[in-house]
């Protein structure tokens, strides 16, 4: 094209020059220039308003105006031009539609909003499993929708590293996990999945184990006392026998405690002890639970130090906060040895409340730090038959404190002891002066 310039304004030029000469051969030189120039002025207009017509017109796809010189070039290139957007906008379009078309596909729910939580496109599961409606729900702020206050606090956050539990708002019976990722713009990608499948499975799981700790706890019962009235009248058996029976013993009640933290920890689980948010008093509370530990550590003499300052309070349920730290400081005593010292500490502070159990025994390889609020995981299963303990201690500290919105924090050192610290939220914190209430 650049090259055809120059050849176009030789043409010009020529063309006016041609011009002047018939004017001059017709004795009006100027004349004739004039004519020339108003004629190309004329052609350029009408070209121009070709031109126009064609930009405005908006179905695009139809040709561009002919023409010749360099109005012809130019429409020819503009025609290019215009091919090559509609094939660019073609190909977009065929991608969108076919992304919407999988996405449309799967059994989650999509929604993506902008910054301020508008909805701006959602597929066909998201309107099973939630409810939305294309004709009148375009355009909405999701959390007017989705009136779930947790939702809301969880879409505000911007903290989406684990997602969040809801009820469908259409469908209560479903239960919806949702997982939100930012991009853009602060705008957000939610995926909903129906997992009332899994929380189903995972109820049974609860009640099955729930229902077989209450069947078995009867026959247990029952044996127990027979062997109870068996060792009052151990005198009176065969040697052979006493054993046999002092074993027995000690394995039925093995097996008590272990049906008795395998039913606590369901009811705990299930919900079904509910959280009876009282104000708990916890100095009393605590010497108490470090009288029984004294009683349980026996001629071990462990020393005991307390420090919890005067009207430290907590709000929660009295027996769930009592089997957790009870849990704690039970196995304090087990796992360290004799003549070993054991702090209990409670301090409050900005964040919230603090209840930490130190004991100098034989600490805790890290490696299995992650894993021991697991049921039945031992650290070290060589040694737990020494301890009598159930391995369902810290799983129930772990549940109490998820029911109070706490969290378990484990420090330790292979034989330099071991630190367990409950942290409960400054919303836990009660004024002292109601602590009266609890005690
Ligand atoms: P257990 O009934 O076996 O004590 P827990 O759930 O209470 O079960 O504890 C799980 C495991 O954590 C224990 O088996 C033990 O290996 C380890 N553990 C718990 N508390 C301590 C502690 N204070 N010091 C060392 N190890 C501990």
């Amino acid at each position: 094209m650049q090259n055809n310039w120059s050849r176009y304004v030789r043409m010009i030029i020529l063309l006016l020059g041609a011009c002047t000469l018939l004017g001059y051969l017709a004795g009006y030189p100027l004349y004739g220039l004039l004519a020339g120039l108003f004629g190309y002025l004329g052609w350029t207009l009408l070209q121009a308003r070709r031109l126009y017509q064609w930009l405005a017109n908006p179905n695009r796809y139809s040709e561009a105006p002919q023409s010749v010189g360099l109005w012809g070039d130019l429409f020819d290139g503009l025609h290019k031009l215009n091919q090559n957007h509609l094939r660019t906008r073609d190909l977009l379009r065929a991608r969108i539609n076919r992304i919407q078309e999988s996405t449309n596909a799967m059994h989650d729910g999509v929604i993506m909003t902008d910054a301020g939580g508008v909805m701006e496109w959602w597929n066909g599961a998201a309107e099973k499993l939630l409810g939305f409606r294309r004709q009148t729900d375009q355009g909405q702020i999701i959390y007017n929708l989705i009136r779930n206050p947790a939702f809301k606090a969880y879409y505000d956050s911007k903290d989406y590293r684990e997602p969040l539990e809801i009820a469908s708002p259409s469908r209560p019976h479903l239960h919806l996990q949702i997982q939100i990722s930012l991009f853009g713009d602060d705008d957000r990608l939610i995926v909903a999945k129906d997992i009332t499948r899994l929380v189903q499975l995972e109820q049974m799981r609860r009640d099955f184990v729930g229902n077989v700790s209450h069947e078995m706890r009867t026959p247990l019962t029952v044996i127990s006392g027979y062997l109870e009235t068996l060792s009052d009248h151990l005198d009176e058996l065969p040697p052979k026998w006493r054993r046999a029976i002092a074993t027995m013993s000690q394995q039925s009640s093995r097996m008590e405690a272990l049906i008795t933290d395998l039913i606590l920890l369901s009811r705990i689980e299930t919900g079904e002890q509910t959280v009876d948010d009282t104000v708990q008093d916890l100095g009393p509370m605590l010497r108490q639970i470090c009288d029984d530990a004294r009683a349980l550590s026996g001629d071990q003499q462990h020393r005991f130090e307390i420090s919890v300052p005067e009207g430290s309070v907590l709000k929660g349920d009295e027996s769930q906060l009592r089997s957790a730290f009870s849990n704690l400081v039970f196995n304090a005593v087990k796992y360290t040895p004799a003549r070993g010292s054991i702090h209990v500490t409670w301090c409050a502070d900005r964040e919230g409340g603090h209840l930490t159990v130190r004991d100098t025994g034989i600490g805790i390889d890290p490696v299995h730090i992650p894993r021991l609020t697991e049921r039945f995981y031992r650290a070290d299963p060589s040694r737990h038959k020494d301890t009598g303990g159930t391995g369902l201690g810290l799983a129930i500290v772990k549940h109490v404190l998820i029911n109070h919105d706490g969290h378990l924090e484990i420090r330790s050192r292979m034989g330099e002891g071991s630190e367990f610290i409950c942290h409960f939220p400054r919303e836990r914190l009660a004024e002292p002066g109601v602590a009266s209430a609890a005690s």
